[in-house]
């Protein structure tokens, strides 16, 4: 039998910066906080906690006069830093920086918007932690939608600028985008109200969907590595799944079920942005020990 890790899989430079910033703290000091899990691994958060870092909610922040505490890839609102400079703490900041650009051409849009009467749409997860952080950026005046089915709540008598978390499906996207417009050209007398769609989909994230679709479809049986609460991990399974149905979901070598192997030839082994390239070896080696 075939074991073959894809070696696009695993970390984006975002979690391998917050990663890094992370252990280059917990090299010189015994704690470090940080606010939410790092990455959405259970297995790589667990990891780290064994070194010494510590995951903390913003509740946690009122109690942490004087301390370090890292901030993730995801960003954070404006409120997070207005809170670490009262309470006297230093802030590692390890936001990404596309998310951070993200973040600025919002107030941006904004601004525009503001100008004349329009809205903001943010197509994503409501509730996910960098969708906090961006609608953070306007005081909260934007609208969030996650499916198309949302598209109702928007407002087709004004402008819109629209933006996407950067790890949603860029094909869904474009479906929303799409669909806006229709309902703009059909609600007007002959005036559509402006509609901006910004590309705000991460490259790490888009790029990897059309080639873990290759990946998938070479191999008889796929192994998708993610932890369950990454976006990113859903989005990209499916991926999988659409041209491999012989694609399993795990979280960790607990979780892999031998009789998925009789009769296959080959099995790939893929990941998310924030699945661990030791997590993804672990689970070939464990494989590799249930053939012997
Ligand atoms: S997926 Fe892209 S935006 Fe998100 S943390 Fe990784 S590099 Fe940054």
């Amino acid at each position: 039998m075939v074991i073959e890790i894809d070696s696009r899989s695993g970390f984006c430079f975002g979690v391998v910066n917050a990663i890094s910033q992370a252990e280059s703290e917990l090299a010189k000091n015994r704690t470090l906080y940080c606010l939410g899990d790092i990455v959405h691994n259970s297995e790589e958060v667990r990891r780290l906690s064994e070194r010494g870092l510590v995951t903390i909610s913003h509740e946690d922040l009122k109690r942490l006069k004087g301390k370090k505490v890292l901030l993730r890839a995801h960003g954070e609102p404006p409120e997070t830093y207005e809170e670490a400079v009262r309470q006297g703490i230093t802030i590692i900041d390890a936001s990404c920086p596309v998310v951070l650009r993200l973040q600025k051409k919002i107030k941006e849009g904004w601004e525009r918007m503001q100008a004349v009467g329009g809205q903001i749409v943010i197509y994503g997860k409501r509730g996910h932690a960098e969708v906090i952080g961006l609608v953070g950026q306007i005081g909260g005046n934007t609208i969030v939608i996650e499916s198309l089915g949302e598209i109702e709540k928007i407002d087709f008598t004004k402008p819109i600028e629209i933006f996407a978390q950067t790890t949603m499906n860029a094909d869904d996207y474009q479906i929303i985008i799409d669909a806006i417009q229709n309902r703009l050209k059909q609600n007007s007398d002959g005036k559509s109200p402006h509609l901006k769609s910004h590309k705000s989909i991460c490259n790490q994230v888009s790029n990897r969907k059309t080639e873990i679709i290759k990946f998938a479809a070479r191999h008889s049986l796929i192994l998708f590595v993610s932890g369950k609460n990454s976006s990113n991990g859903r989005m990209l399974f499916e991926a999988c799944q659409s041209v491999n149905p012989h694609s399993h979901f795990i979280s960790s070598t607990a979780e892999i079920d031998p009789a998925w192997f009789n009769g296959v030839e080959s099995v790939g082994i893929c990941g998310a942005t924030s699945t661990p390239r030791w997590l993804m070896e672990e689970v070939a080696d464990n494989i590799k020990d249930m053939a012997l």
